[in-house]
């Protein structure tokens, strides 16, 4: 009888043991899914921030880069000026016109990479809509920031890209104003608009300030 029950004792511990075993093997393949699901997140939700076309923020990046940028304007105070920019490309209606949509669409992507390259890390680009694009650049005072956008300007004399063996070159036009703390983006983006369309106005490939 004793040796029955040992019998029995060690049965049940085996299958407690083969039980614990089963578990962990499940929880290890659980925490694998988890950790794939939590990757496919982070890239859906990178990827209703980007825009597709131009893989810059869209609007909804933009937003996202605005609350952080505007919140450290207003814990760091008048040493932080948070620059707000909007680019508009020149005579882009043509450039569809004369070479196809095709080539537009090639030098959205071109101007993206190539404004990208040159603005600083802490700096965000974001396509705000068609042919027009927002930079918020913090630390930024106005007068820093029309200088920077100048300067970019000039950057983009040289040819942006090739179509069908023609060199293309594409100027743009652009509005810089300092976002005032306690109002939207939008208003900000108002006075930049206004100054963009005072560079439209003046000549088009410059940088005005309001
Ligand atoms: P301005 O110098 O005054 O800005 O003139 P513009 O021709 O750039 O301005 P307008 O607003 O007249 O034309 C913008 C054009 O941008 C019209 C539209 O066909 C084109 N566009 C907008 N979005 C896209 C896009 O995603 N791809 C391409 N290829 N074209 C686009
Ligand atoms: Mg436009
Ligand atoms: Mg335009």
């Amino acid at each position: 009888e004793l040796v029955d029950d040992s019998r029995t004792v060690q049965d049940l511990v085996r299958q407690a043991q083969q039980r614990m075993a089963d578990e962990h093997a499940r929880a290890r393949a659980l925490e694998e899914q988890v950790r794939a699901l939590e990757g496919e997140l982070r890239k859906l939700s990178d990827e209703v921030c980007t825009d597709a076309l131009t893989q810059v923020a869209n609007r909804r990046g933009l937003m996202q880069a605005f609350s952080t940028e505007s919140a450290r304007r207003e814990r760091e105070g008048d040493n932080a000026p948070l620059a707000v920019g909007l680019i508009d490309i020149d005579n882009f209606k043509k450039l569809n016109d004369s070479l196809g949509h095709a080539a537009g669409d090639k030098a959205l992507q071109s101007l993206s990479a190539a404004v990208r390259e040159r603005l600083r890390p802490v700096d965000h680009l974001a396509r705000f809509g068609g042919e027009e694009f927002v930079v918020l650049l913090p630390s930024t005072p106005r007068a820093d920031a029309q200088q920077a956008l100048s300067r970019l300007q000039r950057s983009l004399s040289a040819s942006l890209f090739m179509h069908e063996q023609q060199e293309v070159f594409v100027t743009f036009s652009a509005g810089v104003t300092e976002w005032r703390p306690g109002e939207t983006l939008e208003a900000a983006l108002e006075r930049a608009d206004e100054a963009m369309y005072e560079a439209k106005r003046t000549g088009k490939n410059r940088t005005c300030a309001a």
